[in-house]
C-alpha cells in the first residue's frame, strides 16, 4: 500500500486538477497547498513520477498520470464511505467525521472496505453528499447546481455541500439545509450579497452569495442509495 504521504499528494493534485482540467499544476501551487517548502513538494513529486503516478515537467508542473487517477479515486472512496460509516452506522455528527477520515483513509483494507460498502447498502453519496467512487475507479458527478445560481421560487433540494469546515456545517444543521432537505430560493439581491432562502419549516435562511455557493441542489430528492 503506499504510504499516506504519497496518498495525500496525490489525492490534493486530483482535486486541484478538478477546477482546472487537463492542465499542468505549477509546483508552487501544489507546494502552498500542501503545506510543505517547495523543495520538499518538487523531492516528492520525483519520487511519485518514478513510480509512474505523475507526469513532471520541471519549471512547467505536474498532473495525475491514469494510474495516479485510479489511485486517487480509490483513496476518495475510502474517505467517503468511512464518513458514511461514522455517520450512519456509528452515530458521530457530521460535522466531526471529515478529520476522522483524513486518517482512516490510509488504512482500510480492500477487504474491509468492501464489507463497510455491503452493510451500508452501496451508498452513492456520503454524509456532505459527495459522490462515492466505484470500486472500479467511476465517480460519477451529480449534475448539481449552486444555490447562488439556481433558478428561483422553484423547489429544489439539497444534493451536496462543497465546504467540510464544522461551523459552516452546525450552521447548515440549524437552518435545516443538510442533504435531502427542501428549500426554494426567494430573491437574491447582489448589491446586498444576499440570497434569502425558504426552508421546509416556512422560515427564511438569508446567505451570502460565496456561502450560497458552497451548496449545491437539485430538483429531485437526491437518491442516496445505490
Ligand atoms: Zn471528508
Amino acid at each position: 500500500m503506499p504510504s499516506s504521504t504519497v496518498e495525500n499528494y496525490i489525492k490534493q493534485l486530483y482535486v486541484e486538477q478538478q477546477s482546472q482540467p487537463g492542465e499542468l499544476l505549477s509546483m508552487g501551487k501544489l507546494a502552498s497547498s500542501m503545506a510543505v517548502a517547495p523543495g520538499t513538494a518538487t523531492a516528492m513529486i520525483k519520487t511519485l513520477a518514478d513510480a509512474g503516478l505523475v507526469h513532471y515537467e520541471p519549471r512547467a508542473g505536474v498532473k495525475l498520470t491514469r494510474g495516479g487517477q485510479q489511485l486517487a479515486l480509490h483513496v476518495l472512496r475510502r474517505h467517503r464511505l468511512v464518513e458514511q460509516l461514522l455517520v450512519e452506522v456509528l452515530g458521530l455528527d457530521w460535522s466531526e467525521v471529515h478529520e476522522e477520515a483524513e486518517a482512516l483513509e490510509h488504512v482500510i483494507s480492500d477487504r474491509v472496505l468492501a464489507r463497510i460498502d455491503e452493510l451500508l447498502g452501496h451508498p452513492r453519496v456520503d454524509p456532505h453528499g459527495d459522490p462515492i467512487p466505484s470500486a472500479h475507479g467511476k465517480l460519477a458527478e451529480q449534475d448539481a447546481e449552486s444555490l447562488a445560481e439556481c433558478s428561483e421560487r422553484e423547489t429544489l433540494y439539497v444534493a451536496r455541500v462543497l465546504d467540510q469546515n464544522p461551523g459552516f456545517l452546525h450552521f447548515l444543521d440549524r437552518n435545516g439545509l443538510t442533504p435531502g432537505a427542501g428549500l426554494r430560493v426567494k430573491s437574491r439581491d447582489t448589491s446586498a450579497d444576499a440570497v434569502s432562502v425558504g426552508v421546509r419549516d416556512g422560515g427564511t435562511v438569508v446567505l451570502g452569495f460565496a456561502a450560497a455557493a458552497k451548496i449545491l441542489v437539485r430538483r429531485e430528492q437526491p437518491d442516496r442509495q445505490g
